[in-house]
């Protein structure tokens, strides 16, 4: 999954950012309002983790503007201000929730995992596609009910695909899901991971649309 994080406090900003790598997103960190803007406004996330008191412009209008223009990205806003009308201010403008600091990494997964699933309107944490199934919390996969060791991208590129089953992701943007800027990025690396996932998980679990991209499911079951 691709995270933009929004944080101008360059420890917090940048130690964030780490743990979130470490625990299998793909990252992007801009410090400042306006960048988060334009960077919305042009690249496609799976989620926002929001500061509010942010230089150039604050993280509510920031947040105004992004549901203005009909983006629905999912957003939790991060800051220091715990009160009932700020709180109350950024779930009106559109955050979908909100995590007081000083937080704890792992109720910030939490968060995560439940927005997402909230967005793709599951409840349950797992994902079943024919035979496999993953499980978004423990990242745990198994096919016929017997676990398979996926590295960590490999884990990416199918969570991607297994939540949209039937819709075709295009090698940009399993692409997108894997790396965040200046991370080294092969020509090839998806090909590699897709094959790698058919010699774990049977050949014919991802099908291949040529020039297009891949899917796993019924073709058109899901909306891209
Ligand atoms: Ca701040």
């Amino acid at each position: 999954m691709r995270l933009l994080l929004v944080e101008d406090d360059r420890m917090i900003g940048d130690s964030l950012r780490n743990a979130l790598r470490q625990a299998g997103f793909a990252v992007d960190l801009v410090r400042d309002g306006r960048a988060a803007e334009s960077t919305l406004a042009s690249e496609r996330f799976d989620l926002v983790l929001l500061d509010l008191g942010l230089p150039q412009r604050d993280g509510m209008d920031v947040l105004r503007a992004t549901r203005a223009r009909g983006d629905r990205t999912p957003v939790i806003v991060l800051t220091a201000r715990d009160t009932l009308t700020a709180r109350v201010r950024g779930l009106d403008a559109g955050a979908d929730d909100y995590i007081v600091k000083p937080f704890e990494l792992d109720e910030l997964l939490a968060r995560i995992r439940a927005v997402v699933r909230r967005q793709a309107g599951r409840a349950e944490t797992t994902l079943a596609v024919g035979e496999v199934t993953l499980d978004t919390a423990t990242r745990q996969v198994t096919l016929a009910g017997a676990p398979v060791a996926l590295s960590a991208r490999e884990y990416a590129v199918l969570e991607a695909l297994m939540l949209r089953p039937g819709a075709i992701l295009s090698r940009a943007q399993l692409e997108d899901r894997l790396y965040g800027w200046g991370e080294e990025l092969e020509s090839n690396a998806i090909t590699v991971y897709v094959h790698q996932l058919r010699r774990k998980l049977g050949e014919r679990f991802i099908h291949t649309v040529r020039g297009v991209g891949y899917y796993v499911g019924v073709p058109g079951a899901g909306s891209a």
